[in-house]
């Protein structure tokens, strides 16, 4: 990771979650192409939403495609897996070296908030840091995008930027750009994931057997009023950077944890939870208020 040697171009591998043939990805190689050797390894079908998922149970295949860019043609791949997938393969067997930084997308549609969960163009760059690759994702904020041009502009642009400083190890960058002309756009803004749920809702249809089933839908709800979100940048015209990192845990919490008394945790009848937002107390929490058993004093 960090800086390529200077001998030798970088390699660029470049993934996304809408599959091999989306317009995004051919936006994104097509600006790599200045920056290093590229090679396309991508889902051979949309996987958008997928998250982190890895296939553990079916094989994968890795079906070698012709994929065009500005100077030519390029390696590719169509992976009949994941986004995740498609990084863990490449990395380990179809690039001829570790590739030097993984840019994933341009996806079609945001991955602001918590839309970063679910994201699998979020979870291609997720994968490269965790195997110590540079790594970051992009998006165009408009599921109806069309024109990827200014999009592409700006992810050559970072991508360069990244290039030359390279990324703290743990880190991707999370990419959201505002469907604007390039001349609209304002320049970049460095932001935090803004606080945000999807309420969902479920439809009901019927199957031709009579069987119920049920789709997905949903309505997005902001609950962050700060200026310094992805959100509010993209909404003001901005290219929105957030760093991210793998690491979930809760560090600021661990202090507070570490003071709880864990061998008696309050009873059941006291106050049970109700409403589904408030973590499960009484025997619930008894049953997992076990001494820990590591003897690392203080986790
Ligand atoms: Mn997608």
């Amino acid at each position: 990771m960090g800086k390529p040697e200077s001998s030798r171009r970088p390699l660029i591998l470049v993934c996304n979650d809408d599959g091999i043939n989306a317009p995004g990805i051919a936006a994104l190689a097509a600006a790599m192409d200045a920056l290093g050797e590229v090679y396309v390894v991508a889902p051979a079908t949309e996987q958008s939403a997928v998250g982190h998922a890895i296939t553990v149970r079916d094989p994968v295949r890795a079906y070698p495609r012709p994929f065009a860019v500005p100077s030519g043609e390029v390696p590719a791949y169509a992976v009949s897996g994941t986004p995740a997938d498609c990084v863990k393969l490449a990395v380990n067997q179809l690039l001829p070296r570790r590739p030097d930084l993984v840019v994933s997308g341009i996806n079609r549609g945001p991955n602001t908030a918590v839309n970063v969960i679910y994201s699998g163009t979020v979870s291609a760059a997720t994968e490269a840091a965790i195997l110590g690759i540079d790594a970051i994702a992009f998006s165009l904020c408009n599921w109806g995008a069309r024109d990827y041009s200014a999009a592409a502009h700006y992810a050559r642009q970072i991508a360069r930027t990244v290039l030359a400083h390279g990324l703290p190890p743990g880190i991707l960058l999370n990419v959201n750009i505002p469907d604007l002309p390039l001349e609209a756009i304002k320049g970049i803004a460095i932001t935090r994931q803004a606080r945000s749920r999807w309420e969902e809702s479920f439809a009901e249809r019927r199957d031709p057997y009579n069987q119920p089933y049920y789709w997905l839908t949903g309505r997005f709800v902001n609950l962050d009023d700060g200026d310094d979100t992805d959100l509010e940048a993209v909404e003001q015209g901005y290219v929105s950077i957030t760093p991210l990192q793998h690491d979930l845990t809760a560090h600021a919490y661990r202090a507070l944890l570490s003071q709880w008394n864990w061998q008696e945790a309050p009873h059941a009848t006291e106050s049970p939870a109700t409403n589904g937002h408030e973590r499960p107390s009484g025997d619930a929490a008894a049953q997992h208020a076990r001494p820990r058993e590591t003897g690392e004093p203080h986790g």
